[in-house]
C-alpha cells in the first residue's frame, strides 16, 4: 500500500479533477456527498494509514477513502491513454489523465467512501499503530496484551495496520515463527526477531513493489505450496485457518511439524 501511495501522490495532486465517476453500485460504499462533488476540486496527495488510501481534497472538505481489499487495482493512466472499459470507479482530471480501480475478482470486494474528514478520521480510527516502523519494544506490548495466534494477531488491524495474509506468510517465515505460536509464548529474543523481520520483509516489499515487481517475484513463501523453501530448500506447506490459507516451512518454522487443518478437526470433531 504504502507503494501505491508514494506512486499516486504526484500525479492525482497535479490537476484538479474534471469528472468523478462513474463507479460500480458495489465498489462505491457512500452516496452523500455524491462521488460528483469532487467535480472542480483538487486533490492534496494520496495518504495512507493501515491498508486504506486517503486522498483528501485540497480544500479540507472532503476525503476519498479506497480501500483495495485482495483483488483491486489503482492505475494512472497518462491522456490519450487505453484504459478498463468499465473500471470500479473512474476519476478524470484536468490534464485528460485518470486514475482508476479495477478489481479482477467476481466478487467485489474493494470499497470507496467519499467522506467528511471528520468522518474519515472516525473510518480508521480504530486502526493500530502502522506496521512499518514498529520496534521489539512497541510489538512485545501488542504481543503481550492477549494470548493469541500469531498469523491472525500480525493481519488484525485493531492490533497493527498494514499487514496482511501475504505479508504475514512472508514475515513468519522470515522470523522462523510458527503462524500458530501464541503472542505471550514468545521470548524477548524472539519478539526482537519478529519486529526486524517485519520491518525487513515490509521494506523488502516496498522496494520490490516501487520497482514494479510482480507478486510472483515478491512472495518467497506465500503461494507457493510444494516449492523449495529458499533458505532450507524444503517443500513449503499450506493450512487452513479460519478464513485464511497459511503458507509456512515445516522446517525452518515449526520445527518439522505439519500444522493440523483446524476447520477439518472441527468438522470431524
Ligand atoms: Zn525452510
Amino acid at each position: 500500500m504504502e507503494a501505491w501511495r508514494r506512486q499516486l501522490n504526484d500525479p492525482v495532486s497535479a490537476f484538479p479533477i474534471a469528472k468523478a465517476g462513474p463507479a460500480h453500485i458495489a465498489t462505491l460504499k457512500t452516496f452523500d456527498p455524491p462521488l460528483t462533488a469532487l467535480e472542480g476540486r483538487r486533490l492534496r496527495g494520496a495518504e495512507r494509514r493501515g491498508k486504506r488510501l486517503l486522498f483528501p481534497t485540497d480544500d479540507g472538505e472532503l476525503v476519498l477513502l479506497v480501500h483495495l481489499m485482495t483483488a483491486g487495482r489503482l492505475k494512472m493512466l497518462r491522456a490519450g491513454e487505453d484504459g478498463p472499459k468499465t473500471p470500479a470507479l473512474r476519476l478524470e482530471f484536468a490534464g485528460g489523465s485518470k486514475l482508476v480501480l479495477t478489481e479482477n475478482a467476481r466478487k467485489k470486494r474493494a470499497g470507496v467512501w467519499l467522506l467528511s474528514p471528520e468522518a474519515a478520521s472516525e473510518e480508521v480510527a480504530h486502526l493500530g499503530p502502522e506496521a512499518l516502523g514498529l520496534d521489539a519494544a512497541a510489538l512485545g506490548e501488542i504481543l503481550r496484551r492477549e494470548s493469541r495466534r500469531l498469523h491472525p494477531l500480525l493481519r488484525d488491524q485493531r492490533a497493527i495496520a498494514g499487514i496482511g495474509r501475504a505479508w504475514a506468510n512472508e514475515i513468519l517465515h522470515a522470523a522462523k515463527l510458527s503462524p500458530y505460536a501464541l503472542s505471550t509464548d514468545l521470548d524477548d529474543p524472539e519478539v526482537d526477531r519478529l519486529a526486524d523481520a517485519l520491518n525487513d520483509e515490509l521494506a523488502r516489499g516496498l522496494d520490490l513493489r516501487e520497482s514494479g515487481a510482480s507478486d510472483a517475484r515478491t512472495y518467497r513463501v506465500h503461494n507457493r505450496l510444494g516449492e523449495p523453501c529458499h533458505v532450507c530448500g524444503t517443500p513449503l506447506a499450506r493450512i487452513d485457518f479460519e478464513e485464511h490459507t497459511i503458507y509456512y516451512c515445516p522446517d525452518c518454522q515449526t520445527g518439522g511439524r505439519i500444522l493440523k487443518d483446524r476447520r477439518l478437526s472441527r468438522l470431524l470433531r
